[in-house]
């Protein structure tokens, strides 16, 4: 079994107390590898290297077109490795190779865009009087702290450590401990390239053990936290409890809305791939469809009939639909299918599928559940699994009520051909992102992406999540 280190202030490294976390090949149950289980000193370790990095002449003289450069190359080298770890991030998530790959894709546009930004955010001058000069820099915040969840390693670690790094900022990541493959190889790279020690680390470890010490250190300068609403919660008071800002990208409940007047086609394809990508497993999966009453029986047949055909397999195979990460997941999603027995009417599959040769992997059916009651535990929480709630409305009101009636608010899809009806949905949904006539945009990798609600606060992606990682200083000169 292979073993993977941590990586802290340029050197690969066991946890103090050396002891190993297995990770588990989620489409046959097998041991893949074994990650060292940090402990908080582990991270103290990490975060001291981190500040020393930050607060050493090595990284302050970096310019930032250099530090551009730097982020250039770790692209190129995650592009040099495209298949490796497109195959590695399947292997270790579960999901369809085809999405691995479009993952490392994402991943290395994340590095291009961050580096070609770290040469352009500007300060301003401000007009206060005659003989006092005053501007605002904007200047790294210091030593970040990145917590990462399982189902998007890659993208969700490139897109705030690119940032990050593209500010001038130091950075400590905590990978999941289900799926810290390819932030290892991430760490590889940064080992590869000319960049002073201790400015990108990779901390291992459980939750509760490393993650909530890398959360509670009072040396983090900012923590950006990508998981679940209770953990974030948790994590949150922690890091407020050090006056330490936070970043939250949290869960959703998002709604494709679905019109009568809609592209049929583009809308099916739409809604099938938003649930059964990752295997429903994604923050941004659209998991509830609001469908246009007089049109429901013709889109839902069709959208039925296309379910029966997806095919499900392990992740290398590339089905359409791989497995579940792993055993808590499968029973998570298997406790609502059976909500949903006593609840609703499934259309669509609603049981788990068995996996080929004595494998050990857990596979659930796509499921699609009619007549859902929007105040029932099907309609308001995140099930994290390819399963589809269907409701249905009459009016453009009617919609927006039901897209706004959970505690989420993080991506909402609205099909029509109707331009009047996109504009004042769009407006009037609290959402992150809205999508009219797509689902996701190819990846958005330009575009903010965050939630209202219980979704979270601050955005990532885009150029404004830069900002994330700068704090303000106004400085006022008074001359003669
Ligand atoms: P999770 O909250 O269980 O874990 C996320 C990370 O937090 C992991 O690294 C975990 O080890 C760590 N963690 C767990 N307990 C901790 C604690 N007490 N203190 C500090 N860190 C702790 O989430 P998950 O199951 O890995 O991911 C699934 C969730 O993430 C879903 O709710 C999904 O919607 C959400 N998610 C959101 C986005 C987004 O950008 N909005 C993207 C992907 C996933």
């Amino acid at each position: 079994m292979k073993t993977i280190e941590m990586y802290v202030n340029g050197e690969w490294c066991n946890s103090s107390n050396e002891e190993w976390i297995p990770v588990t090949e989620p489409s046959t149950g097998s041991e893949l590898a074994r990650i060292p289980r940090g402990q908080s000193k582990d991270v103290d370790i990490a975060v001291n290297a981190a500040k020393d990095a930050f607060e050493s002449d090595a990284w302050r003289s970096v310019k930032p077109f250099e530090r551009g450069r730097m982020l250039t190359e770790i692209a190129a080298k995650i592009n040099e490795n495209r298949d490796e770890l497109a195959e590695l991030e399947s292997t270790d998530v579960g999901k369809p190779l085809s999405q691995g790959y479009a993952d490392i894709d994402a991943a290395i546009r994340y590095f291009e865009f961050y580096a070609g930004a770290a040469d352009k955010v500007m300060g301003d001058t401000i007009p206060i009087e005659d003989g006092l000069l005053d501007y605002v820099v904007r200047e790294p915040v210091g030593v970040t702290a990145h917590i990462v969840p399982w189902n998007y390693p890659i993208q969700i670690l490139s897109r705030s450590v690119a940032a990050a790094i593209a500010m001038g900022n130091t950075v400590v990541v905590k990978s999941a401990e289900d799926t810290p493959l390819t932030a290892a190889k991430i760490a590889e790279y940064f080992d590869q390239i000319n960049i002073p020690k201790g400015v990108f680390n990779h901390v291992t470890g459980y939750g509760k053990e490393a993650g909530a010490s890398l959360a509670a250190h009072p040396l983090i300068d900012h923590l950006t936290f990508t998981g679940s609403v209770e953990t974030g919660t948790a994590v949150a008071n922690r890091a407020t409890s050090n006056v330490t800002p936070v970043t939250l990208e949290l869960g959703g409940k998002s709604p494709n809305i679905v019109f009568a007047d809609c592209d049929i086609e583009k809308a099916l394809t739409g809604v099938t791939k938003a649930i059964i990508q990752n295997s429903g497993q994604t923050c941004s999966a659209g998991s509830r469809l609001l469908i246009e009453e007089s049109f429901k029986d013709e889109f839902l047949d069709k959208l039925v009939a296309r379910f029966k055909e997806l095919s499900i397999g392990p992740a290398l195979e590339d089905k359409d639909i791989g497995p579940i990460l792993n055993e808590k997941q499968y029973n998570r999603v298997m406790n609502f299918l059976e909500i949903a027995e006593e609840e609703g009417n499934i259309l669509a599959g609603g049981g788990p599928v068995a996996p080929k040769n004595g494998e050990n992997g857990c596979y659930i059916e796509p499921t699609i559940i009619d007549n859902v009651a929007p105040d029932s535990r099907l309609a308001q929480e995140e099930i994290f699994g390819p399963v589809l709630a269907v409701f249905t409305f009459k009016s453009a009101e009617d919609a927006i009520d039901l897209a706004n009636s959970t505690d989420y608010g993080l991506v909402t899809g609205i099909w029509t051909q109707n331009i009047n009806k996109a504009h004042l949905l769009s407006s009037r949904i609290r959402s992150g992102q809205v999508f009219v006539n797509n689902y996701g945009a190819g990846g958005g990798i330009q575009m903010p992406f965050g939630g209202y609600k219980k979704s979270g606060f601050g955005r990532e992606k885009g150029w404004i999540a830069l900002y994330n990682y700068t704090q303000v200083k106004n400085v006022a000169v008074r001359y003669d």
